[in-house]
């Protein structure tokens, strides 16, 4: 079992029913996790900046069409209050992420990451979509550590279709995701699945992506209907016959987050909110016991909670900061593994930037 994985074999995972067969792809995912990243589970606080979005994603409740849903920002004090949480419950990195929301300026995120990074010993890690790369140089420039932005399916077609393309701009995000490395961030990347049009020959070629691109952070999750999208209303639907439509299921997720550790053995790979919403039970411990080593406390304050509805019955919407970071604690502990100390980054040696706002 030791040769690297073909896409052939990745394609033979993603289809595999037996449970026996399965058993021992947990089993191999967990011992790959156990010796390339030990067991310590990193905590990464996320904060959900902004839900104001330019964008017309198909699948995402945030688009800008979405008229249902209350709008807000949170102030530069609001996330210092937050990011100072992440501190006091002993996270070692904080998430700020948001829509893309062009009234997030250059300077203004560039100085939220500045006095964070002065007032904290946080890493910070950014979401904020596709940004100029002025703007991506300009906060690494300020301190930024990470940058989080899902290729979301390797399918060019499909993807074309799903994330309409803003300003003329190439519509893949796999090429600022080589730049966003070029500039020295950690950087993450990641997919839905189960995507109306989504085939398993796709999805085996997005996990052979992550290995390409040598990604430092990989997030999946399956694909949750939004009611008030072309995508979960069913007005939009790209088709793949069902013998190749990848399911939304728990069980896919597990299959390639699994098969994500195979390929890349230090990654940080979180057990995502997503999955846990459609196993609220224990699909945080079973993403992972199948090869994830990260999870993410949401530290958003309540009030703003329930107004980041990406997609509904979202895990953990009517929690304080402090009852999710009990909770899963709690839950790391019954699984057996610690929590890690410190920013808990994939270390490479960064290259110089030097661009202002
Ligand atoms: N705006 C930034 C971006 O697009 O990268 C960050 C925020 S966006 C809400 C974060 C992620 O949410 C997306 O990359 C996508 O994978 C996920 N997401 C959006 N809609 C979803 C849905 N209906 N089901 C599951 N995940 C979804
Ligand atoms: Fe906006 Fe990101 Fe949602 Fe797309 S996925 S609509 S860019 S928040």
């Amino acid at each position: 079992m030791n040769a690297p994985l073909t896409l052939k074999d990745i394609l033979g995972w993603l289809r595999e029913d037996n449970p026996d067969r399965l058993a021992t792809l947990w089993a191999w995912a967990n011992e790959t996790r156990h010796l390339n990243v030990g067991d310590t589970i990193h905590l990464r606080g996320l904060v959900e900046i902004s839900s104001r979005c330019g964008r017309q994603c198909a699948y995402c409740g945030l688009r800008a069409s979405n008229d249902s849903l209350t709008r807000y920002r949170m102030s530069p004090d609001e996330i210092l209050v937050s990011a100072r949480q992440a501190v006091a419950y002993g996270y070692g990195t904080v998430v700020l992420q948001a829509g893309e929301d062009f009234g997030l300026s250059c300077e203004w995120v560039a100085e939220v990451v500045r006095q964070i990074k002065l007032q904290t010993p946080l890493a910070v890690t950014l979401s904020l979509g596709e940004r100029t790369e002025a703007e991506l140089a300009a906060w690494r420039n300020a301190g930024a550590d990470r940058y989080l932005l899902r290729f979301e399916t390797s399918d060019p077609v499909l993807f074309q279709i799903i994330h309409p393309s803003r300003d003329q701009r190439a519509g893949s995000r796999i090429p600022l995701l080589r730049h966003l490395k070029q500039l020295g961030y950690e950087v993450g990347s990641g997919i839905m699945l189960g995507l109306p049009g989504q085939t398993y020959e796709s999805v085996a070629r997005d996990i052979d992506l992550f290995r390409e691109l040598d990604l430092d952070m990989i997030g999946i999750g399956p694909f949750i209907p939004h009611p008030q999208t072309p995508l979960g209303s069913g007005e939009l639907k790209p088709f793949a016959a069902p013998d190749d439509q990848v399911p939304n299921s728990e069980f896919m997720v597990y299959k390639a987050v699994a098969l994500t550790r195979l390929v890349r053995p230090d990654a940080n790979i979180p057990s995502t909110t997503a999955l846990a919403t459609i196993n609220k039970r224990n699909g945080r411990e079973l993403g992972l016991q199948r090869g994830a080593n990260v999870l993410m406390p949401n530290l958003t304050p309540v009030k703003y909670r329930k107004l980041y509805e990406i997609y509904p019955a979202k895990a953990c919407i009517e929690e304080t900061g402090s009852a999710c970071n009990g909770c899963l604690r709690s839950r790391i502990r019954v699984i057996g593994r610690q929590i890690a100390r410190g920013p808990g980054g994939r270390k490479r040696p960064a290259p110089q930037v030097e661009v202002l706002c």
